[in-house]
This record gives structure tokens, sequence and C-alpha cells, in this order.
């Protein structure tokens, strides 16, 4: 049967690559009917941040992506933290000593590291140089004695087979092959703290948790051939594995990392910003997977059910923000009134341009100004700059917009605007309207002529939504200051 996993390092927030990650096997599991399982691989304890697990959990669901076994959810192979699972490790890493397969190494790090240098000087690979060469078993047990007697704490090695060939046909990638020769050595697979490295952790419980397909990072192919060696020393069948292309940023052209700070690159920053997740979903599914088509605007529920796995990309992503921000827009156009209106309430309040607790009449202009400029936006946070003309005192014209309203029709336009709205019975949209057409007629001033000095005037903008709307918004008294200003 199928069994996927995420299986993330509480080291931070949930990043976007690793959300990729999770949801690639998401869909590989809802699609086949299978199970998706949560494991948190928290052996590297200095790496660990207070909350990183929360956090991460947070933000998957958040997402829309839920799990079948998990940290939280408990089933038939947990528990799913590996810092619970170091007495399952125990008996495993006993055989692989017993059979000889894994040794005990007192190789000091300052050994190490002068054996590294060494390799430097003479153009080789830094690799671990295998600490008893030409022993016999008993001088190895002396050699081991006196090391205990020192004091040294040792870490255990795999032993690597030597010249030997380690393939596996990737799922994504194709045929992948490394010669045992070159991966560096015998590697740790438990530290001098008693802890198993994630090399080692990870095979087995990907296959004690009977995990099925492996779908992770272009960043572990490496860490791959060293897994097979593992499954071979305890006999056991691998999974599949296949792994996801890099993502490149569209800007700087390099692989997306961490630090690259003109890319927001954790699911928490753009939640703050106020993107719909399942927009965020749909721009992160299309990182290194495409459907089918031309047509890329696609739900979760729509995305299982055509979830292939041979459509992933060899080739890099582009991490395209244009194209993250044309997504979002999309479905904020298209959303519902009330999910909109109830994200971008949150913006505004938390910007101080509405107060906490709205009442009735505040809430629904909100909502009216919510639905001016939904068309234009692709996250709620923009509600707040886009907008800015309803709460703060406007930027003096100036400029291109200057030279828009310097002629002399445009005196004469807002003149006769100011003095009509001033009679208004009732200042909406409607009447608004019909009071701008009116003065075309009235005074045969009509295009841009018209229309530019009064948007100009009422809000200091060559561009915005709807006019007679923002003026209803903007309402009549800031509206007549506005026009009186730009007269002035
Ligand atoms: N804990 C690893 C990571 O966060 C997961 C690697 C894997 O999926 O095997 O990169």
């Amino acid at each position: 049967s199928i069994r996927v996993r995420y299986a993330p390092s509480p080291t931070g927030h949930l990043h976007i690559g690793n959300a990729r990650t999770a949801l690639f096997n998401y869909l590989f599991a809802r699609h086949y009917k299978g199970k998706f399982i949560i494991r948190i691989e928290d052996t590297d304890t200095k790496r660990n941040v207070a909350d990183g697990e929360k956090s991460q959990l947070d933000n998957l669901r958040w997402l829309g992506l839920d799990w079948d076994e998990g940290p939280d959810k408990p089933g038939e192979y947990g528990p799913y933290r590996q810092s619970e699972r170091f007495d399952i490790y125990k008996p495993y890493i006993q055989q692989l000593l017993d059979e000889g397969k894994a040794y005990k190494s007192y190789r000091t790090e300052d050994e190490l590291e002068a054996d590294r240098e060494a390799q430097r000087a003479r153009h080789e690979m830094p690799h671990y140089e295998y600490e008893y060469a030409g022993m016999s078993d008993d001088e190895i047990k002396d050699a081991m004695a006196k090391a205990e007697a020192k004091g040294l704490k040792p870490v255990i090695r795999f032993h690597v087979p030597a010249h030997k060939t380690y393939a596996w046909d990737d799922m994504v990638k194709g045929k992948v092959s490394f010669d045992s020769d070159t991966i560096g050595g015998d590697f740790v697979i438990v530290k001098a703290d008693g802890i198993p490295t994630y090399n080692f952790a990870v095979v087995l419980d990907d296959h004690l948790m009977k995990i099925s397909h492996v779908f992770r990072g272009d960043d572990h192919v490496a860490n791959t051939p060293k897994q097979l060696m593992v499954y071979e020393a305890f006999g056991w069948t691998p999974p599949k594995f296949g792994h996801m292309s890099l993502i490149i940023s569209k800007d700087t052209g390099k692989k997306l990392s961490k630090r690259d700070e003109t890319v927001l690159q954790f699911i928490e920053q753009y939640r703050k910003l106020g993107y719909l997740p399942d927009a965020l979903l749909n721009f992160i599914i299309l990182l290194g997977w495409s459907p089918v088509g031309e047509d890329e605007i696609y739900s979760l529920k729509e995305l299982v059910k055509m979830y292939d796995e041979k459509r992933l990309s060899k080739s890099p992503a582009t991490f395209d923000k244009k194209k993250l921000e044309w997504i979002n827009n999309q479905y904020v156009k298209t959303s519902d009134e009330d999910v909109v209106v109830d994200l971008a309430l949150q913006q505004l309040i938390a910007a101080g341009n509405i107060p906490e607790n709205p009442d009735a009449k505040t809430l629904e202009w909100a909502r009216q100004l919510i639905n001016l400029y939904k068309r234009q936006m692709s996250y709620m946070a923009q509600i707040n700059d886009m907008a800015s003309v309803f709460f703060q005192e406007p930027e003096k014209i100036s400029g291109e917009a200057l030279d828009e309203i310097s002629n002399d029709t445009a005196p004469v336009v807002l003149k006769e605007f100011s003095e009509r709205i001033k009679k208004l019975p009732i200042f909406d949209k409607v009447k608004i309207l019909k009071t701008i057409k009116d003065i075309q007629k009235d005074t045969g001033i009509k295009g841009r002529k018209l229309w530019m000095p009064i948007r100009i005037a009422v809000t200091h903008e060559m561009h915005g939504p709807e006019l007679p709307e923002s003026i209803e918004l903007v309402g009549r008294d800031k509206t007549l200051e506005h026009v009186a200003q730009t007269l002035a």
C-alpha cells in the first residue's frame, strides 16, 4: 500500500521548499488513496528551535493539508518524533555492530580536521580515513580499549562497502548512481552523545513505518546512496525515491536560499500578509510540476484528482514573484466576498486604519472599500497602501498628476463638481456618476479632461478603482476639502 511521509526538522518555520515537499507527498498519497504521515526529525538537537514543530504543523494546516498519522495523530507506527524513538533504534545499532557492519570510531575532531587538511593539500576530496587500517582484530580491540581508557567518547560509523555502485531509478531524475568510493568514507550513524544521525534514523523510520515512496528535495540526492547502503546492510527493500528539482529565484537566477531577502520564503510571512492559502498552494504546486494543458488555476481537490507524479519536472523550478501575485489576484477576484472581507479587515485593523472593534457603520464602509479594491489585490495587506487616501492626508499633487490638471479646463470641472456635489440630497455613487455626466453635458468637457482632474483632486492618484464609488467612500466632506485644496 502507498504510504508517504513529510519529515520536517523543527529547525524553523515552514519554508516554501518544504511546503512544496509536503504538498507533493500529500497529493501522491491522496491521489492513490494511500496514507500521508508526518514525522518530526529532531535528532539534530543543536538546530532545533522552540515552537519549530508547532509552527510547521500550524502552517501545513493553514495551507489545508491534513495527515493520517503524525505527532499529534497517533497511529500504528508511532511515535512520530525521532527523539522519542531512540529505544527503537538501539537493537538495530547493536545488530550492525555485532555483524561488523558498523564500528566505534574514536578519531577526535582535531585529528579529522588534520586528515582533511592533508587531503586538501593532496588535492583529494575531504573524506574519513579508516582509523584501523592494516590492524588485526586484536589490534583494533586494543586501540579501542586505549581510547576508552583515555575517556574518549566514540561515534559509530558505518562500514561503506568499497568499489560498489549504488543506483536507483529516481521517480523524477531517472537513473542515478554513485560509486561508493566517492561518498566521503565511513559515515557516522550515531553521534558521540548516542543520538543517531539523519542518514541512519531516516532509514530505520522509513522502513519501520512502511514508507513506500519518498519525495524530497534535490539536496538529499547525495544522501540517498548512504541510505541505500543501510537498507542493504539490513537486507531491507528501500522505498522508491523521487528528488524534486531545485527552486531558482527568477530575480537572482540563483538557487532560492533562506538568506535571500528579495523573496519571502516562509509560509508564515505570506500568512501574515493576508495571502489566501489556496492561492499559495496553487502557486507552490507549479514549482516543479505542471498540469496537462494551459490552465494553471486549480483547487486542491482538483489537484488531488489530476495529480500525476510523472509530470514532476527534472529541470529547476523558477520562483517568479510576478506569477505568485498573478495567481493570488486570480483567487482574490473569485473568492467568496466574506473570506476576502474578513482577511482584509484584519489587515486594516492591524495597520490601525480601522478600530479593533468596528461599529456596524464602519464595518459596512470597510466592506465596500475592500470590494472596491478587491480586483487589484494579490494579498490583503495591500489594501492599506492601495487605499491610503482614505486613511492619511495624501501627499501634495506633483509630477505627472500635476501636469494633468495644469490646463484651463481642470479648474472649470473642479468648480462645477464641488458646487454640484454640495447640493446632492444623497451622496452615493449613482448620484456622483450622474453629476459628472451632467458636467460633461453642460460644459462640453469630456473624457480624460473631465475624469482625470476629479480623480486626481479627490485621490491624488492617476489610477485607482471605480471613481464614483471611490468618491462615495471618501465621503462628501473630505471630497470637498480635497477639491478645495486642489483649486487653491
Ligand atoms: N528531515 C529532512 C529535512 O528536513 C527530511 C529528509 C527526507 O525527507 O528524507 O530535510
